[in-house]
């Protein structure tokens, strides 16, 4: 029955993961295609051989270190359901800091502006970023970027089945380089870790193209801060996801590129440096 095997899923989880339990609902409700709630209101409920070998065979897959998102094939991030798989970083938590200043910032700047706001994201991955932002911000236009097709594969998914495929554009390229002209807005959480201190499961699971940050995490916002100037409009915003250490030095390379701006550090709820934002002039 239902909570048996999810005890004994938990037992095993224990070691892996810090939220055996949670991880082990997640890959049943998968299965079963039930709501997580629905696991405790029956949870007596039997569960048939053959589903049961098919749940301790993910279950071990979790246990060998690979993230639940990947395991069941999305993940939850802003309120929103994404498609994953290891061809995309997992949408992480604290992104969600990420999300919540842009549409904040996205909304004062529409204020100004006759148009629909034009909007990058640079280094879309799942898309997650752009798609939680094309949907609290109807009326704007997103370019999502990615220098990985794969990557861009799964975030067309992810555009399409949230319904976005006309506002939401995927672009193949470089950073800014497939930008056709200025926008109001640059949005990104580009790969800022230093690959030999990374988590070993992120290490051996997540895309190394996603993560890899140069020897001290900041080669692409070198590379990003230094472009932007010419790709964001009078009274736009750039605001980017960093690692909790790196606040003071981002801020330092976002104020070199941008002198005359108003450059700010975020922290996420965990009380870590977790985004970078400025506006520039009008
Ligand atoms: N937050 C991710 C991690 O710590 C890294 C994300 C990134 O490099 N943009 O694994």
């Amino acid at each position: 029955m239902i909570s048996k095997i999810l005890h004994a899923a938990t037992d095993q989880l224990r070691t892996t993961s810090a939220t055996p339990r949670l991880d082990a609902e997640l890959i049943l409700s998968h299965l079963l295609g039930w709501p997580r709630a629905r696991l405790l209101a029956e949870r007596d409920h039997p569960v048939a051989p053959a589903l049961f070998a098919t749940f301790a065979g993910l279950v071990s897959r979790r246990a060998n270190g690979e993230p639940v998102a990947y395991v069941v094939g999305h993940k939850e991030f802003y309120g929103l359901d994404f498609a994953v798989d290891r061809r995309v970083l997992v949408p992480r938590p604290e992104t969600e800091l990420l999300v919540e200043r842009a549409l904040a910032m996205a909304r004062r700047i529409a204020v100004g502006r006759a148009g629909p706001l034009r909007i990058a994201d640079i280094g879309t991955g799942s898309g997650a970023i752009a798609v939680a932002l094309a949907v609290h911000l109807p009326d704007a236009l997103i370019d999502a970027v990615d220098i990985s097709p794969e990557a861009l594969d799964v975030a067309q998914a992810n555009v399409a089945r949230h319904g976005l495929t006309g506002r939401v554009r995927l672009l193949l390229g470089d950073l800014l380089g497939p930008l056709a002209a200025p926008v109001d807005l640059i949005v990104s959480n580009p790969p800022y870790t230093i690959l030999a201190e990374v988590e070993p499961n992120v290490y051996a699971y997540e895309p190394h193209l996603a993560l890899e940050g140069g020897p001290d995490g900041t080669d692409l916002y070198r590379r990003l801060f230094a472009d932007s100037p010419a790709k964001l409009r009078p009274g736009g915003a750039l605001l980017c996801e960093i690692g909790s250490w790196q606040g003071e030095c981002v801020a330092a390379l976002a104020r070199a590129a941008f002198p005359a701006a108003d450059v700010q550090i975020a922290h996420d709820l965990a009380g870590h440096n977790r985004v970078v934002y400025l506006t520039t002039p009008t």
